[in-house]
């Protein structure tokens, strides 16, 4: 019986790793995972075996893992943030019925939303709601439906994936269905390599958000009508009458 730990990593190197993710990255013999993530990790597990794959070898690589697992191996699928939050928690345990002598365990992260928060101040003090907006797994339809109705229900609205060299301008389409709802003013916050190198974070308004620059490094904030700024930080009030 081999083991797969799905383990959320970061944001950076070393920063906001729980003890159950440093435990099993410790275990595990091999580490597996996208280039970069598995180029921060290198260094602080010297003398382990690692095997890392480009951005869209994802299916490839859980089943490698699985794979090696099934041999009686020790492995940690490493994701960045949360492996759950469009991570590779979903896709191994799709495959994993193919798989029936390996454990499987997720082992949580802190996901960019919660980690890019922190940064802004307390963006996320009241309902929020996350959107990815990479049309490569999901229509660009049911994208804007869902911008639409988190706008609708008045969430703050964390965008995930805003903007890559394939699709530069996916920030600014989804700052115009937004803003079919949403006041132009509205408090907003980028965050871009929180936790790494090159870490920065500002904030601007909604109407200003449509021309920002972001890739795939960047966090977006998209306040709710409470959302607040607050000398220089993104607050979204509690309710509370301060
Ligand atoms: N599993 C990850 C999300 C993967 S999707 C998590 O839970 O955080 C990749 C997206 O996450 C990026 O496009 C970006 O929007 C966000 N992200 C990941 N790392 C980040 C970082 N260090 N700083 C800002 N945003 C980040």
């Amino acid at each position: 019986m081999g083991k797969l730990y799905v383990v959320g990593f970061g944001p950076g190197a070393g920063g906001c790793l729980t003890d159950r993710a440093k435990d099993a990255l410790e275990e595990a013999e091999i580490l597996c995972g996208y280039t970069l993530y598995i180029e921060l990790l290198r260094p602080l597990y010297p003398g382990k075996k690692v095997c890392s794959t480009g951005m869209t070898g994802e299916l490839e690589r859980c089943r490698y893992c699985l794979e090696k697992a099934a041999e009686g191996k020790t492995v940690a699928l490493v994701c960045s943030g949360d492996s759950g939050v469009y991570g590779m928690a979903a896709p191994v345990l799709e495959l994993a019925p193919g798989y029936r002598n390996v454990e499987i365990e997720i082992v949580p992260g802190i996901t960019a939303a919660v980690s890019c928060a922190a940064l802004l101040g307390a963006p996320l003090g009241h309902d929020f709601c996350t959107v990815s907006l990479s049309d490569r797994l999901t229509d660009w339809a049911q994208i804007e439906k869902r911008l639409r109705c988190a706008a609708e229900g008045d969430f703050v609205i964390c965008l995930y994936n805003p903007a890559s060299r394939h699709r530069p301008d996916t920030l600014r389409r989804a700052c115009e269905v937004l803003l079919e709802q949403k006041s132009g003013s509205t408090v907003c916050g980028l965050v871009r390599n929180a936790g790494r190198e090159g870490e920065s974070w500002r904030l601007l308004t909604l109407r200003e958000l449509m021309d920002a620059e972001a890739d795939m490094f960047t966090t977006v904030f998209v306040g709710s009508s409470s959302s607040r700024e607050i000398e220089g930080r993104m607050v979204t009030p509690r309710g509370y009458r301060v």
